[in-house]
């Protein structure tokens, strides 16, 4: 028995130094050592010996097999090692490989806009205010005197939340909550986020609008055109025609619709399709605040004038940037927005 054991365990050493990789380790370990492997019988042989050489024979047995235990131990570790080596090889680090660049976001040019603008008016001295999109229906309508069932109401398609709630439909509420909370002199504008059930080329359900007004004593209509002309000229170049004409908002009297020379033909194009030849663009609408909002909001109309205005971000940067279609603004595609 120990010659056979003896020859068990040469044939296991030499078909061990053949092993090049963990499975074929694995399957010289069940070959020896697992239910079927040789060794077994070997031990089962033990009870058909005489009783003297049973007890030593034993221990053979059992030497032989942690004996091979421990040399597939070694054997696994050395295969492991060797593995890791190669790996650690292979993700080593070059240091002189160029650097990978991450992309840089750059702002929305709805964002880019609403900056300049901001800057041009911080410069007047306007301070800026923000208001809640979700509004109550007494500051987003009633108090800029747009009582209920005024057909004015109709001009704004609103989406309404519960109740007097609604999302804003355009910034003028600012305007009140700001009045109601300070007494003049007022220098403010509020730009912000507004919502319409609103949606084709030149629409979008939610847009910017910049808000502005400037409440004080003794502000005149000539204030507003003197105000609102260097703006328009600081956004859009020093030569900028600009013209007002008549028009009517419920929150002002007298009110006014401003438009700018066509800024895509110069005014010079009779089938320009942004002026449609007029050579004129409507850029915003503006007025001498209406006595009955001040009376809303607590100030006198005898002691104090002012006026406001409000225009569109998306048109202003439709005509600035050369966009046909307000909606690629909201479309998130990255190759029209890497253009600005
Ligand atoms: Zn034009």
């Amino acid at each position: 028995m120990i010659d056979r054991l003896t020859s068990l365990l040469g044939e296991f050493k030499s078909e061990l130094e053949g092993v090049t990789d963990s499975d074929a380790l694995e399957a010289l370990r069940v070959k020896y050592l697992g239910r079927k492997a040789p060794v077994n019988s070997l031990i089962k042989e033990i009870g058909s010996l005489p009783p003297e050489e049973r007890g030593s024979a034993g221990q053979n047995i059992n030497k032989a097999k942690k004996d091979m235990e421990s040399a597939l131990k070694e054997a696994l570790y050395a295969l492991e090692s060797a593995e890791g080596a190669g790996n650690a090889d292979a993700e080593r680090i070059d240091v002189t490989l160029p650097g990978r660049r991450t992309p840089a976001g750059k702002p929305h040019p709805v964002t880019r806009v609403m900056d300049e603008i901001e800057d041009i008016f911080l410069a007047l001295g306007f301070d800026i205010a923000e208001g809640p999109e979700v509004e109550d229906d007494y500051h987003n309508f009633c108090a800029l005197n747009i009582p209920k069932d005024h057909p004015a109401r109709d001009m704004q398609d609103t989406f309404y939340v519960e109740g007097d709630l609604l999302l804003r439909t355009h910034t003028s509420p600012v305007q009140i909550r700001v009045m109601e909370n300070t007494t003049p002199p007022l220098r403010v504008i509020a730009p912000g986020a507004v919502y319409r059930r609103d949606s084709d080329l030149t629409h979008t359900p939610m847009f910017h609008q910049v808000e502005g007004f400037m409440v004080d004593k003794d502000v005149t209509f000539a204030d507003l055109k003197g105000v609102l002309t260097l703006f328009l000229q600081r956004l859009f170049g020093d030569d900028t025609p600009v013209r007002f004409r008549p028009s009517f908002f419920p929150f002002t009297e007298p009110s006014a619709e401003v438009d700018i020379g066509c800024v895509i033909c110069n005014s010079n194009s009779t089938t320009c399709r942004v002026c449609k030849g007029t050579g004129w663009l409507e850029i915003l609408g503006a007025g001498m605040i209406d006595p009955a909002v001040f009376r809303h909001v607590g100030f006198d109309p005898e002691e104090f004038t002012g006026f406001a205005f409000g225009l569109g971000i998306e048109r202003i940067a439709m005509l600035k940037f050369g966009i046909d279609d307000i909606r690629l603004f909201y479309e998130n595609d990255l190759d029209f927005l890497r253009q600005f």
